[in-house]
């Protein structure tokens, strides 16, 4: 017999109500408190469990929910808490822990594995004292079990919980595990007095790291402890992301009730299946995918279904999400505007509900009632028009793929930096920016309401055009070499684009938390792609003729517009890339036939789709560089590339940057000093280099001392032919009061320093 489940749901909301119920309350707005708040959270984990019970989902969990972040809950309910929030209780604590507050800057956040998703990280030292508070864990499993439901309950591991803590002394995290492991114990103690029998779920996604593979011999000692709290209790070790298969062989030595195994982004998975056909192990096998928004192929996923049973000698298991639907949006039920075929291709959270419990009913051979039926019928039916629909499938642009034969610049960076330093004419320490301006109140209001309909295109036009003009002329007069235009007609780097590409839709109400109260709207790539006309060539083109300097073009790059995608599942990555790479070859083309000198090839975050595992990076960085190479080989020699990442470190990935062999990388330094600066000097870099000279994330002007000091602690490190001076990421986020003086100063420094 299989049984399904979910290994954990969104929290945010299907309206983003927690957001707003969050925000209200720190913004001290009318009709908002700690009550409301506590309403609002009761309200969606009714409703969130009801979707699931409703969908006929088996094991349903609690403690899922979160006021913040899971991390952040479990720090909270482990009582380890930095000592300059001590004094503090409740929610002001949990939410100073998290945002800070007047006497306590915030804990760090960090990106959650591979996924946009951002966890508070624990801050421990030698001396962090734990005391267990286990009130939300408990009374999340009695509310759910008031609705009539008997959830299994979530936790974070204490592996993965001390795998990923960081401490302020030079102590290590794991010092704490045995303090740890009691309290999870005591815990465990109190959870198997709340029913006759109840599955906890402990997540241990470190063990689908090659960190985790070299942690693997914890799993015995700590489990070990932890299933011999109580015999009613079931405990299901929960791996996603990535193969577990090292965690696995540790796994079956124990007393652990259930594994759980992602095997949609970690195919290795199916060599477990033959440890476990052998073992006491159960497994909870996640097939459909929890990280992307299509419909799964119920039919091909039976199928699989049944050939996992069958390697597992026809033993009892379960099958569900690959990881928490956390990173999907919440549900299709608000999409009004998408076209009604690509909408037909979708599933959210709530829509994968549905496949889960249909999956698992045609795997036990189990007749389907009549709203099953019927989402099977379209299930079959979309798997069809997905396979043949025209606004998928795009001969033109396959033929292009396959055409190809040119798959990078023609002359070397040595040749091609002469003839650039003749035909550009810039001196040493060229200055420039990384291509946005403020976006003011007043601009984001244009665009919505050109949007709306509000205002018609020439009024638009104009508004745009009047940013532009004070842009240029602001740089102009700063003595800026190399001038933007400020993207005053993006919203965002990556959405601009996709609007313009033909193969991309976008949703309404596709939201995905990505920190707290945060939330992000990807757009989805879902056929194939090509740019039906220039997309940035006018506004650049309009810029440059209000200047004689050079005007940089500006464009997102094919690995940025991908990692910040949903993209379709149906095609190899590395082929949607090289699609996405000839939009902006073809955008670099028309560009410089329209005159423009430099193009700026945005790569913010490159460093974003790195695999989990070191066995799978060579192939990445060689999509990755081969692919940027592709999207940049339309340019001539003369026309200088540039790219920006936001990022500072670089030591891991010094060679794949180079071989990406952009002329001009600026990046993130200024945090950092020179230091991380080094790495470029001792590989021998020999591509020109814009390492941020000051902080654009913080509102402070950097006085002109200060950049004279930061440009000659680079110039320690690099040769003044080598490097460009700018600040160190785009400035749309701050304010022109605090952008002018900044830039002021740095040209100003830049001068002394020249002069010097
Ligand atoms: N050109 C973009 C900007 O200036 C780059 C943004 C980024 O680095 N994230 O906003
Ligand atoms: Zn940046």
């Amino acid at each position: 017999m299989i049984k399904s489940y979910v290994t954990g749901f969104p929290r945010i909301g299907e309206k983003r109500e927690l957001k707003r119920s969050l925000e209200g309350l720190w913004g001290k707005k009318e009709g908002f408190s700690q009550d409301s708040l506590s309403q609002t959270a009761k309200t969606l984990r009714a409703r969130h469990w009801e979707y699931q019970k409703n969908a006929n989902i088996d094991v349903i969990s609690s403690n899922d929910f979160s006021l913040y972040d899971i991390m952040l809950d479990t720090i909270f309910m482990l009582g380890c808490v930095p000592f300059r929030f001590r004094g503090l209780s409740g929610n002001e604590l949990y939410f100073s822990m998290a945002r800070g507050n007047n006497s306590a800057v915030a804990m760090e956040m960090t990106k959650w594995f591979n996924t946009n998703y951002h966890y508070i990280v624990p801050e421990l030292h030698k001396g962090t004292e734990f005391n267990l508070n286990s009130q939300k864990v408990i009374s999340e499993y009695n509310e759910a079990k008031a609705q009539g439901i008997k959830t299994k309950i979530n936790l974070v591991g204490p592996i993965t919980f001390l795998a990923l803590a960081k401490t302020t002394d030079d102590s290590c995290a794991f010092c704490h595990l045995d303090e740890v492991v009691a309290k999870y114990a005591e815990l465990l103690e109190q959870i198997s007095k709340l029913d006759d029998e109840i599955i906890v779920q402990f997540d241990e996604p470190i063990f689908v790291t090659d960190r985790g593979d070299e942690l693997a011999d914890k799993i015995v000692p700590v489990y070990e402890k932890l299933t011999s709290v109580a015999n009613n209790v079931k405990i299901v070790f929960m791996t996603y992301f990535e193969h577990a298969l090292k965690a696995v062989n540790e796994v079956v030595k124990t007393k652990i009730y259930g594994i759980g195994l992602d095997f949609v982004y970690g195919v290795k998975n199916l060599d477990a299946l033959e440890i476990l056909a052998k073992s006491n192990v159960v497994l909870f096998a996640g097939v459909v995918d929890g990280r992307n928004v299509w419909k799964s192929d119920i039919d091909k996923k039976v199928e699989f279904v049944k050939e996992i049973e069958k390697r597992l000698g026809g033993k009892d298991f379960y099958v569900g999400s690959s990881c928490s639907l956390l990173h999907v949006p919440f549900t299709l039920k608000y999409e009004e505007k998408i076209n009604p075929e690509v909408k037909s291709w979708l599933s959210f959270a709530v829509e994968k509900l549905s496949e889960i419990s249909i999956i698992t009913a045609l795997a036990n051979n189990k007749p389907l009632c009549e709203v099953a039926t019927k989402i099977y019928n379209d299930n079959k039916a979309s798997a069809n028009s997905r396979a043949n629909s025209t606004l998928i499938h795009d001969k033109a642009v396959a033929e292009r793929v396959n055409a190809l034969v040119k798959f990078q610049r023609d002359l070397s960076f040595d040749e091609r930096i002469k003839i650039q330093h003749k035909t550009l004419n810039y001196g040493i320490l060229p200055t420039t920016t990384i291509g946005s301006f403020p976006q003011t109140t007043e601009l984001r209001v244009l665009r919505q309401n050109f949007k709306k309909g509000e205002i018609d295109e020439s009024t638009y036009n104009d508004g745009i055009k009047k940013y532009i003009d004070d842009c240029v002329k602001f740089q102009e007069e700063c003595g800026l070499d190399v001038l933007v235009h400020g993207e005053p007609e993006r919203n965002d780097m990556v959405e601009y684009f996709g609007e313009q590409i033909k193969g991309y839709a976008f949703s309404e109400n596709g939201w995905v938390q990505s920190y707290g109260s945060r939330c992000v709207k990807p757009p989805l790539l879902f056929g194939d792609v090509s740019r039906p006309k220039p997309m940035t060539v006018d506004w650049i083109s309009y810029a440059q003729s209000r200047t004689d300097k050079i005007m940089k073009g500006m464009l997102t790059g094919p690995v940025t517009i991908l990692n910040w995608s949903f993209v379709r599942d149906d095609k190899p990555r590395a082929e949607i890339a090289k699609q996405l790479a000839l939009c902006i070859n073809d955008e670099i083309s028309d560009l410089q036939d329209a005159g423009i000198k430099i193009v700026q090839v945005d790569e913010a975050a490159f460093k974003e789709g790195y695999p989990l595992r070191a066995e799978n990076i060579p192939s990445y960085e060689k999509f990755a560089v081969d692919c940027f190479k592709l999207s940049v080989s339309s340019a001539r020699p003369e026309t200088q590339i540039h790219t920006h990442m936001c990022y500072s470190e670089f030591n891991d990935i010094i060679k794949t940057i180079e071989a990406m062999d952009a002329d001009v990388i600026s990046i993130e330094t200024a945090r950092s000093g020179n230091e991380l600066l080094k790495i470029f000097k001792s590989v021998g870099y020999k591509q020109e280099v814009g390492p941020g000279v000051y902080d654009i994330h913080s509102p402070r002007v950097p006085s002109v001392d200060e950049l004279v000091t930061q440009i000659k602690a680079l110039l320690e490190v690099l040769p003044k032919e080598q490097l460009w001076i700018n600040p160190d990421c785009g400035l749309k986020t701050r304010k022109w009061e605090e952008v002018k003086p900044s830039l002021v100063n740095m040209t100003q420094a830049v001068k002394i320093v020249r002069n010097s």
